[in-house]
């Protein structure tokens, strides 16, 4: 049995309490390791350690810094293998997945922020009256970032990379049901020789050590993924203290196809929307509004790709669709086409949980669900689901295609289908949403603004957005004759 540990001060230790929480594996249903349950005396020392480094990790030259994130993106590209078969077993997803997206992309998050580190400027103002105003960019210090279940390496490295390259020392709370990566992360910046207090990684559950980390004063900017309700309990305990906030939250995200769509693209796109990662990625896809006339056309031919996608061991190369992330969660999915049934909603494929044979007859995995036959504004259009679950909706206009894509509390992503470049335009500009994928999804350039409007986040992320976030700005203004 593995037990993980914190990485604080560039050593691994477990929780000083020596408390520990159970880590399940999705696919087969049973713990398989435990991960240190961090407390108060835990994040003491990880913050008085961070706090030691933070003014020699601020004055590093910014090439140095870059050099420190090259050398962890280079550690984890060198055992590439192991990384990805540590994300699927922790959570499920398809081995194929974690190998070609997951970890690629964590490397690639480090990269990205090597460079920004080194590209990022700042702003000059001349004034006529004889003056001229520059803008320092000053890290905060010490900053949490705190990230989720489903991408757990990828959002990882998304957060603490920019806050790294910026100058700032970390302390970095990965989900508790996902600890595996971000453990191997920490032994990877102990061998390295990362200095000490630079990043530290505290394991626990959001409610203890979560929690503590929000709370406490010296922590002055805190980049968080996860739920929406979560992301309303920080800002309230963050808030008031004046920390600094980027809330990367919710969605509930509507792909808009029109008649005059390239069909099979939009259909490939549209199924790779919905079920991607078993539905458990904050931009999937999981309300299709279809243009009338192509209505049945588009239903049938989703229903039978979804049907024909592979539920099974996330070792197969022929996995299509994983597990879910844990049991609650996949009763919670349950639940919530049980109660579009109850509503009167149509349910064309899934439904219900899937009994994979061998190893994984004890997973947490659910069939690929098509459901149409709702009313807009019911529970199934409005909530969040982050399952392998997708509604149909019909519209007859593009207003009536904007109003039904805008109206949900969320405002994360959206993409749409049409070879009609002049509504491709128009329709972006109308979407209420922080990216609009436009004959495409999940295309993602590192540079680009990503985050949420309305209940979807506060701020954005990537590029030197991120930059922006996890520095200071400090007008410095020269007057002169
Ligand atoms: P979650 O909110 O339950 O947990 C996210 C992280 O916050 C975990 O590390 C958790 O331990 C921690 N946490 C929980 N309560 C806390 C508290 N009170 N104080 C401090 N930390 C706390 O989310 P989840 O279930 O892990 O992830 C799924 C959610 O994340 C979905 O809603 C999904 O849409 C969202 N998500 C959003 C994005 C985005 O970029 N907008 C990306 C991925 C996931």
């Amino acid at each position: 049995m593995q037990s993980f540990r914190n990485y604080i001060g560039g050593e691994l230790r477990a929780a000083g309490s020596g408390a520990a929480i159970e880590v399940f594996e999705p696919a087969v249903g049973e713990m398989y390791a435990t991960v240190a349950d961090s407390g108060r005396e835990d994040l003491d020392a990880a913050v008085e350690s961070a706090k030691r480094a933070a003014p020699g990790w601020a004055n590093t030259p910014s090439a140095e810094r870059a050099a420190w994130l090259l050398r962890i993106a280079d550690g984890i590209e060198a055992r590439l293998d192991e990384f990805a078969a540590a994300e699927s077993r922790d959570t499920g997803k398809p081995l194929t997945l974690a190998r070609s997206l997951d970890i690629p992309r964590a490397i690639a998050n480090l990269r990205f922020f090597a460079g920004a580190a080194t590209q990022f400027a700042s702003e000059a103002h001349a004034m006529e009256s004889g003056a001229i105003n520059y803008t320092l960019r000053q890290p905060h210090g010490v900053v949490a970032c705190i990230s989720p279940w489903n991408l757990p390496l990828y959002l990882f490295t998304w957060k603490i990379a920019p806050a790294l390259a910026a100058g700032n020392c970390v302390i970095g709370k990965p989900s508790e049901l996902t600890p595996w990566t971000a453990m191997m992360l920490g032994q990877l910046c102990a061998q390295i020789g990362l200095p000490a207090g630079v990043l530290n990684i505290l394991h626990g559950r959001g409610a203890g050590i979560g929690e503590a980390i929000i709370a406490h004063p010296a922590i002055r900017a805190i980049s968080f993924t996860g739920g929406t309700t979560t992301g309303t309990r920080i800002a309230s305990v963050a808030a008031p203290m004046f920390k600094k906030l980027s809330l990367e939250l919710g969605g509930k995200n509507a792909t808009l196809v029109f008649a005059d769509a390239d069909f099979d693209a939009a259909l490939a796109g549209t199924v790779r929307a919905a079920f991607a990662n078993q539905g458990e990625i904050c931009l999937c896809g999981s309300r299709l509004l279809i243009e009338r006339p192509l209505y049945e056309r588009l239903r049938k031919s989703l229903v039978a790709r979804a049907r024909a996608l592979r539920v099974g061991d996330p070792l197969e190369a022929t996995t299509d669709q994983g597990a879910l992330i844990s049991s609650a969660h996949r009763d919670k999915v349950l639940a919530a086409i049980e109660a579009a049934h109850r509503l009167g909603g149509t349910l064309h494929c899934g439904g219900e949980p899937v009994r994979v044979p061998g190893r994984c007859a004890g997973g947490w995995f659910v069939a690929p669900t098509v459901i149409d036959g709702l009313p807009a504004d019911c529970v199934t259009h409005q909530d969040e689901i982050f399952g392998p679950v997708v509604t149909l909706q019909s519209f007859d206009t593009d207003e009536e295609a904007v109003a039904l894509a805008n109206g949900v509390r969320y405002g994360l992503a959206a993409s749409l289908w049409t070879r009609d470049v002049d509504r491709a335009h128009r329709i972006s500009a109308q979407l209420e949403a922080g990216l609009v994928w436009v004959n495409c999804w999940m295309l993602r350039d590192l540079r680009v603004p990503m985050g949420g409007m309305k209940q979807s986040g506060v701020g954005r992320e990537g590029g030197f957005e991120a930059m922006r976030f996890f520095t200071e700005p400090k007008n410095v203004c020269v007057s002169y004759r």
